[in-house]
């Protein structure tokens, strides 16, 4: 039995048949999947999900970093904790939230910017965008510590802030998404709390992902999970393909290629594992 950590069956072309995707991930020997909100109305759309799939799916509330603004803190985060409260057996988690400094705004198209002008630009916007994702990430965070729920963190681009984060905030129970980092890094997080997941996604079976395979082979096999972020993200195999729950199989079995342990010692830990950090049992 595996379990996909962490899809988006709302986006398309997933949403147009949700029934198909089901059928094919149990057919598959995928039996649960968490949808992961990234802005409110895909929050709502992930518990809906989950209760149209009450035995297969479950739904985690957040603001993803692309979608954070300076705009409406306050009461954005107000209607996510009533979203919480009034769903509370359906939702297994916060986020996603964390830090994505990978896209920075370009300047006006029309505007005539000598080289110097146009790095101060970049810099600056990169420091605003940078503090509006973290005021985002800190009230997930606080969110995620009042209900006793794990916070889904995702980091691009930005190891030393989400590090620095989640030290001060703190951040004490956590998955960290799509794990794309190297050892170094996990180890450092580990240092900081042994409550901190690491879920890896298809990028584990890319030819250029040597560093995180490294990682996924080296970590305690009791803080791994496995995931696909679909539709995003197709392993390998189907690279090129809409990705879907099924596909976390591709994941699984990279995995077990780089492990000594059994496949079926990986397989049970890694569906023990996903059930503890969700509290699904
Ligand atoms: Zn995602």
């Amino acid at each position: 039995m595996l379990f996909d950590t962490h899809s988006h069956l709302y986006f398309e072309p997933l949403s147009d048949d949700p029934d198909g995707v089901i059928a094919r991930m149990l057919r598959n020997g995928v039996d649960r999947a968490v949808q992961i909100g990234c802005d409110i109305p895909s929050s709502l759309k992930a518990i809906e999900l989950s209760w149209e799939y009450p035995e297969f799916l479950r739904a985690t509330v957040g603001i993803h970093p692309s979608e954070c603004t300076s705009l409406r803190i306050e009461e954005t985060m107000e209607e996510l904790e009533s979203i919480l409260i009034q769903n509370r057996d359906s939702i297994v988690g916060i986020g996603e939230a964390g830090l994505d400094y990978h896209w920075i705004s370009e300047p006006p198209g029309d505007s005539i910017l000598t080289e110097e002008e146009l790095r101060d630009f970049h810099i600056t916007q990169q420091k605003s965008i940078a503090d509006i994702q973290k005021i985002w990430f800190r009230a997930q965070a606080e969110l995620a510590e009042k209900y006793h729920l794990p916070l889904i963190i995702h980091t691009r681009d930005a190891r030393k802030d989400t590090l620095a984060c989640i030290s001060d905030f703190p951040v004490n129970f956590a998955i960290m998404h799509c794990y794309s980092e190297d050892p170094d890094f996990a180890y450092a997080l580990l240092a900081h709390s042994p409550e901190i997941y690491f879920s890896f996604s298809g990028i584990l079976t890319y030819k250029k992902s040597d560093p995180i395979r490294e990682t996924a082979r080296i970590l305690p096999l009791d803080r791994i999970l496995i995931e696909t972020d679909a539709p995003f993200l197709a392993p390998q195999p189907v690279r090129g393909s809409v990705n879907e729950s099924t596909y976390v199989r591709y994941v699984f079995e990279q995995l077990c290629a780089i492990r000594t342990e059994s496949p079926e010692e990986i397989e049970q830990t890694l569906w023990e594992n996903s059930c503890r950090v969700y509290g699904w049992r």
